[in-house]
C-alpha cells in the first residue's frame, strides 16, 4: 500500500516502499528487501519530490532515544538520529547545556541535522558533533565518523556528498555546561532584556523566526531555496562598485565573498514572481512557498526563472539549497 512521504512544501509524494528502522540489525533487514534506490528521509522539510510516486525505497529513523554523559564543564547527548531536532535544543536549554539554542525551531530531525549541517544566527550543528554512528550501505555494516571525518562546510557534510551511502543511526553532541552565548547575529540581543539565559534566547530566536518564517504546518515552503552564493574577490569587487549596499559576509576558509542570496533575488526583481500556486515569499525573498495546490513542476519552474532573472542582473548563479528527488 502507498504511503505518503512527509515534505513541507506540501507536495504529493508517495511510495510503495516505506521502512522505519531504530537500529542497525533492523535496517539491515529492511535493506535485504527493499528496491532500489534507497532514499533516506527525516520530516522532508529540505526535499522537493519531483514525482508523485517516489520509484525506489524511503528510510525513516525512529529512534529518538537520548542518554547524557558527563565530562569536566561539558556533556555528551548521544541521541537517536529519528528525534525532533527542536525537541532535541528543548532538551539542551531545559538541562542546561549550551550551543544548541540559537538553532531552534529549525524543522526536521536529528538525523537530517548532521547530514545537512543546519545554521542560523551564527550557530552550526556541525561544530557541536562529537560523533556520527551510520550504517554505511556500501560496505555493509555501521561505521563511526568523528568530527574531522565529517568535512563539515556550509550545509554540506560528507554524509550529504555521498550520495545517499550513509544512514544516520545517532548523532553524539558536545555541549558547553559553561554559560556563553552568541547574539550578534539577527538583531538577538535588541530581544532579550537583561541577563541572557538558555531560555531567554530560545525564545528569541523562536519569535525572531515565527515574525519571518513561513510555518510549515500553515504554508509549504522548504525554508530558504538557494544556498547563498560564494563569488572570487574580484567579481565581487566589480559587483561592489555598482551596487555599493550589496549584503556580503566572509567566508569560513577566507576564500570568496558570501553574497545575499534573498538581496539579490530582491534586486533583481523576483519578488513578485509566481508559478501556478508556486510563489516567492512575502516576507522573505529567499523563501518559495506552496499557496495550495502547487505540483513539483510549479516550484522547478518558479526556481528556474528566479535563477535566470539573478544571472541576467548579476551574472552570479545561485544553486539550490532544497534537493530535488
Ligand atoms: C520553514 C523552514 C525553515 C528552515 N530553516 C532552516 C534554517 O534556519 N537553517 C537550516 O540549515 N535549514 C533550515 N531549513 C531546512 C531544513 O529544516 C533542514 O535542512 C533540516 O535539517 C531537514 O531535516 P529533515 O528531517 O526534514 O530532512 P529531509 O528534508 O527529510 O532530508 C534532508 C537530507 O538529509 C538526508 N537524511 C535525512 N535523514 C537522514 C538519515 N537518518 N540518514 C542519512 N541521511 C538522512 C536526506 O536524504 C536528505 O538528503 C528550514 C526548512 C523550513 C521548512
Amino acid at each position: 500500500m502507498a504511503v505518503r512521504i512527509p515534505n513541507t512544501l506540501g507536495l504529493e509524494a508517495c511510495t510503495d516502499n516505506w521502512f522505519e528502522y531504530t537500529d542497525s540489525e533492523q535496517l539491515e533487514a529492511c535493506l535485504a528487501k527493499a528496491p532500489k534506490p534507497w532514499l533516506p528521509v527525516g520530516a522532508g522539510s529540505n526535499l522537493l519530490f519531483s514525482k508523485p510516486v517516489f520509484e525506489g525505497s524511503v528510510f525513516r529513523c525512529t529512534d529518538t532515544s537520548w542518554e547524557v554523559s558527563r565530562g569536566n564543564g561539558y556533556v555528551r547527548v548521544r541521541v537517536g538520529a529519528g528525534m525532533r531536532w527542536d525537541d532535541f535544543v528543548a532538551l539542551c536549554v531545559e538541562n542546561g547545556w549550551y550551543g544548541a539554542e540559537n538553532l531552534s525551531l529549525i524543522p526536521g530531525d536529528v538525523g537530517a541535522a548532521a547530514v545537512q549541517n543546519i545554521g542560523a544566527y551564527g550557530a552550526e550543528a556541525g561544530s557541536l558533533v562529537s560523533s556520527v554512528e551510520v550504517y554505511d550501505t556500501v560496505a555493509g555494516h555501521p561505521r563511526v565518523f568523528f568530527p574531522d571525518e565529517c568535512e563539515y562546510g556550509y550545509r554540506s557534510s560528507v554524509f550529504k556528498k555521498s550520495g545517499k551511502r550513509y544512514f544516520v543511526l545517532k548523532v553524539v553532541f558536545k555541549l558547553s555546561l559553561v554559560p556563553s552565548f552568541s547574539l550578534e547575529y539577527g538583531n538577538l540581543a535588541a530581544r532579550i532584556e537583561g541577563e541572557p539565559t538558555l531560555q531567554k534566547v530560545r525564545e528569541a530566536v523562536i519569535a525572531t523566526r515565527q515574525s519571518k518564517l513561513p510555518d510549515p504546518e500553515v504554508i509549504g515552503s522548504a525554508g530558504s531555496f538557494f544556498m547563498n552564493p560564494v563569488v572570487s574577490k574580484k567579481v565581487f569587487t566589480a559587483l561592489q562598485k555598482k551596487y555599493p549596499d550589496m549584503p556580503h559576509y566572509p567566508t569560513a576558509t577566507g576564500r570568496g565573498v558570501k553574497l545575499s542570496a534573498g538581496w539579490l533575488i530582491d534586486r533583481s526583481g523576483c519578488k513578485d514572481m509566481s508559478a501556478g500556486d508556486a510563489a516567492v515569499y512575502e516576507k522573505h525573498a529567499l523563501i518559495l512557498v506552496n499557496r495550495g495546490h502547487a505540483c513539483a513542476a510549479d516550484i522547478i519552474r518558479l526556481a528556474d526563472n528566479i535563477i535566470k532573472k539573478v544571472e541576467e542582473t548579476f551574472g552570479v548563479t545561485l544553486k539550490p539549497e532544497v534537493e530535488t528527488v
